[in-house]
């Protein structure tokens, strides 16, 4: 009797193990990148709790994505307890995640800008604003693409020559979890850099942003006439 007892608690506890494990699994998989994307936009976050969390977006329905759990596990997990188990951060995209740009050049560029100007390197950190010093249009593609001869150069003015002084900038860096090339989990990151380094870095990336700003909808008319461009009337 005693030993049947013994062995029911055994079984139980690794039936309750088991369940532990999968509930592990299916919040690991939630958070991968082909299953969910991290949105940067900084209005994009979910409190639950007094937790406050970058929003994930799905990539896919959930009934779809059971699926796509189901067919990489062994193990057979109900559409119920799968849904149960997703982080309260990661749903549905809505319009308005739709309408804003999430892609990390943006945000990882915004840092930079904001790193720079707490250390008064920059006068502004609006980089649409300063996207739009560096070039004779933000419209135009040619000074978008460095076909231009006017701006290709031209980078953003700094208000004093940067130091080897060590700053701390926040990134969003991407990390493999696992084996294959697309486990991968996007997360935020400080990273140290001289200040210098950032000034360069963030020149360089200004200068490839001038193209995304024009490609990802952030500009609204696209001119495709190269040349000479006269800076609008805001100049
Ligand atoms: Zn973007
Ligand atoms: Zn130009």
């Amino acid at each position: 009797m005693l030993d049947r007892d013994a062995d029911l608690n055994t079984f139980q506890r690794k039936k309750s193990s088991r369940s532990l494990e999968s509930k592990a699994s299916i919040h690991t998989f939630f958070l991968r990148d082909d299953v969910s994307r991290m949105t940067t936009g900084r209005k994009q976050t979910i409190t639950v709790r007094k937790k406050k969390m970058q929003k994930r977006l799905l990539s896919d329905t959930l009934k779809n994505l059971h699926r796509k759990f189901g067919s990489e596990k062994s193990d057979n997990v109900s559409y119920c307890l799968f849904c149960a188990c997703r982080p309260f951060w990661v749903v549905a995209p809505t319009d308005a995640d739709r309408a804003t740009c999430q892609c990390k050049t943006h945000e990882n560029l915004q840092f930079m800008a904001d790193t720079l100007y707490s250390h008064g390197i920059v006068v502004s950190k609006n980089i649409e604003e300063m996207v739009d010093r560096t070039v004779c249009a933000t419209d135009m593609k040619a000074c978008a693409y460095g076909d231009c001869v006017e701006c290709r150069l031209t980078t953003h003015p700094t208000l004093k020559s940067a130091t080897e002084e060590i700053v701390q900038v926040v990134q969003w860096s991407t990390e493999r979890t696992g084996e294959e090339e697309r486990k991968t989990i996007t997360l935020k990151k400080e990273v140290q850099s001289t200040e210098s380094d950032l000034v360069s870095k963030f020149q360089e990336n200004l200068f490839k942003f001038r193209k995304h700003l024009l490609t990802s909808g952030g500009n609204t008319v696209l001119t495709d006439s190269y040349g000479k461009a006269s800076k609008p009337t805001s100049a």
